[in-house]
């Protein structure tokens, strides 16, 4: 019987194993730290042996392949050695995709994933067809695809389980953009982030459809290395595309088979730059699966944003209070202070995954007037900003930094928590900032 083992016990891992049991295979599950106890009540209920809280190689190394979690590099100790014994070390996805005939709507990008893939979901829903939700959001694609019968699945793929993914094929591929992120998951190496980014159109033949950003440069760089079978269907804010989608000032157009339709800007229930890009790639993908223009207006129009995605909180004397704990990147700040038409006071620090700050400067001059930084080592901040801003102050928890930009703010303005940065220095997780942020504001 084939051996599996699935390193690491969070949602994917679990949801992994379920999957091998259900197909007969002989299945072991590792974990470095301990389980939740409902990961445990899963693998007890499936009766799937398990270990915790550190690898047995003996245990390990006998496998046929590995099922490795996104979270563990490769670099991980028990990781190296199964690439070096020459065993297969795979991710969750790729091993669903082997047992799933559903037709798949694959999202990645550096930003905006789970934004759109929610978006697309919501979409297919409205117009009433059998669709999962899975990927990195919600219950794990392996272990939907064990329990549920689902004709289309929406995925969100991060670039951790692209890495692991070799035969699988997506019937429809989205790469939203590519800015610089996790970088020290990559050698620091772009290009290696890059390419793990285009482990999505892996095996697309020509009856696949690939929608990308023809205004990102990197991406649209590296098509032009590479030979993608794929129709193409690019969307852009600067330019028309032939087929595709395209934004002018005030509406989206979609040009798909020889149709063409538009809808007005204001329409759209995301605003911001960033959401335009996002709903045109839905927008194409709902078109590519033939779903009617009014359902595709409709869900547009009455998408509600997910939690810590430039959420609006509430307004306290004046000033409204915005959070993008979500934000965890530069690049996802740059968009949050695009569409700022209010003085913003705003919040921003934590983790630095090696953030280059110059490329929100230009922006911050304009639209900041004070910033507090919330993180522990705050010396970078203050560094980039210094020059350019006259108020900068520290704070070290979500309640402290809420109560000094209520004072830095007046009538008009707009609190924004955007941190550019990851949370785990002060937090447990961007949740968990975003929630703290809201508490405060709330109590203020
Ligand atoms: P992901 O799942 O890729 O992390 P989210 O949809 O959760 O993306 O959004 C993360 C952050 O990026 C939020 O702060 C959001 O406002 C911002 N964002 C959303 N879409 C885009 C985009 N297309 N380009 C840049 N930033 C975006």
């Amino acid at each position: 019987m084939k051996r599996i083992v699935a390193l690491g016990g969070g949602e994917s891992g679990v949801g992994a194993a379920v999957l091998a049991k259900v197909k007969g295979l002989d299945i072991f599950l590792s974990d470095n730290s301990s389980l939740s106890p409902e990961a445990k009540a899963t693998l007890d209920k499936y009766g799937i042996a398990y270990e915790e809280g550190g690898h047995t190689s003996d245990r390990i190394l006998n496998a046929d392949e590995i099922i490795k979690s996104p979270g563990i590099p490769d670099t991980a100790p028990i990781v190296s050695e199964a690439i070096k014994a020459g065993i297969p070390v795979i991710s969750e996805i790729e091993f669903a995709g082997r047992y799933d005939r559903a037709r798949k709507i694959c999202v990645t990008g550096s930003n905006g994933k789970t934004t759109t893939t929610s978006l697309i979901y919501y979409m297919l829903r409205n117009a009433g067809l059998n669709v999962g939700l899975a990927g990195n959001i919600g219950k794990s694609y392996a272990y939907q695809v064990a329990t549920e019968d689902f004709d289309i699945y929406v995925l969100e793929l991060s670039s951790f389980q692209l890495d692991g993914m070799y035969d699988f094929k997506a019937d429809i591929a989205i790469i939203l953009n590519i800015t610089p992120d996790h970088l020290d998951r990559y050698g620091h190496d772009m290009q290696n982030y890059v390419k793990a980014k285009f482990r999505i159109t892996r095996n697309m033949s020509e009856q696949d459809c690939f929608i990308f950003c023809d205004d990102d440069t990197v991406t649209v760089g590296h098509i032009k290395e590479i030979v993608l079978r794929a129709r193409m269907l690019p969307f852009s804010e600067r330019h028309e595309v032939s087929e595709g989608a395209f934004a002018d000032d005030d509406k989206i157009t979609l040009r798909y088979e020889g149709e063409e339709w538009s809808l007005p800007t204001e329409e759209l229930s995301l605003k911001g730059k960033h959401n335009i890009y996002n709903s045109m790639a839905a927008a194409i993908a709902g078109k590519i699966m033939n779903i009617t223009n009014d359902v595709i207006r409709r869900s547009l129009a009455t998408f509600k944003n997910i939690e810590h995605r430039l959420e609006n909180v509430m307004s306290v004397g004046g000033v409204l209070y915005i959070n993008d704990s979500k934000a965890t990147n530069v690049n996802s700040t740059w968009y949050a202070l695009e569409c700022m038409d209010r003085p913003v006071v705003w919040i921003a620090g934590g983790t630095d995954k090696g953030n280059d700050y110059s490329e929100i400067a230009d922006l911050v001059k304009a639209k900041v007037k004070a910033l507090i930084c919330l993180g522990k080592d705050n010396r970078k901040l203050h560094e980039s900003f210094s020059p350019i801003l006259g108020t900068i102050e520290d704070a070290s928890s979500a309640k402290e930094a809420v109560e000094k930009a209520s004072r830095l703010a007046q009538d008009g303005d707009v609190v924004l928590l955007s941190p550019c940065c990851a949370s785990f220095d002060l937090f447990r997780n961007y949740e968990d900032r975003g929630r703290q942020f809201k508490q405060a504001v709330r109590e203020l």
